[in-house]
């Protein structure tokens, strides 16, 4: 395939048009206005992990984050952004983190190589990594330890979620929203809960804000 390949993408999109509106004919204009997500989505940038498409969600359902190996890094402000006009402004109910068996990020930091500025970001998965490195060196093989720290990283980050002040003072105010760390199996499709931390699921002490009154 030529340079000119990506011509079907936008081919693609007035069929996809002519298709919804076939079905609806308000379909786009009752979006053109706002939004009302009642999820956010922190997942992967791997092609191969498509929010909208493995969960049937359509235009409007759901508000994304995508990054290397899904992380939530309490320096990001792009990531803080989402979340704060997530949580603040269109009032999400659930923040999904998906991680992904097979994660090329995870897999990076579990190497040696030294990947230059990427180390940065990778750190953090080192981190984890070394954190639960008792568990991860009992296991048989580096795809079971691969298997397994993409688990723990995506756990990891939704506690990431529970230390913000924008989350707590959600929870205090509304009980809302609830965190979700789910993993996405590519090579079946299917998606896997793994933890849902809700308003009663402070985090450690240390991690709490004083945020007075309601
Ligand atoms: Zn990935």
């Amino acid at each position: 395939m030529g340079m000119e390949g990506y011509k079907r993408l936008l081919d693609y999109n007035r069929q996809w048009v002519a298709e919804r509106l076939a079905e609806r004919p308000d379909y786009f204009t009752r979006l053109k206005d706002n939004q009302d997500p009642e999820y956010v989505w922190i997942g992967c940038s791997d092609s191969r992990v498509p929010a909208e498409t493995v969960t049937g969600c359509q235009p409007g359902d759901l508000f994304v984050h995508r990054n290397v190996a899904n992380q939530v890094v309490h320096t990001d402000l792009n990531m803080l952004t989402v979340i704060f006009y997530a949580v603040e402004r269109l009032r999400v109910r659930h923040i999904i983190v998906c991680g992904h068996y097979g994660c090329g990020g995870v897999k990076a930091a579990m190497s040696h190589h030294d990947f230059g500025l990427i180390n940065r970001w990778l750190q953090n998965i080192k981190d984890c990594a070394e954190r639960h490195q008792a568990e991860l060196g009992a296991l048989a093989d580096e795809e079971a330890r691969s298997r397994r720290l993409v688990e723990l990283n995506v756990v990891e980050q939704v506690d990431h979620l529970a230390k913000t002040s924008v989350v707590q003072r959600a929870w205090k105010r509304e009980g809302r929203p609830w965190l979700h760390g789910w993993v996405y199996d590519m090579r079946a499709g299917l998606l896997k809960e793994l933890v849902c931390r809700t308003s009663t699921d402070l985090p450690h002490p240390v991690h709490r804000f004083d945020l007075g009154e309601p």
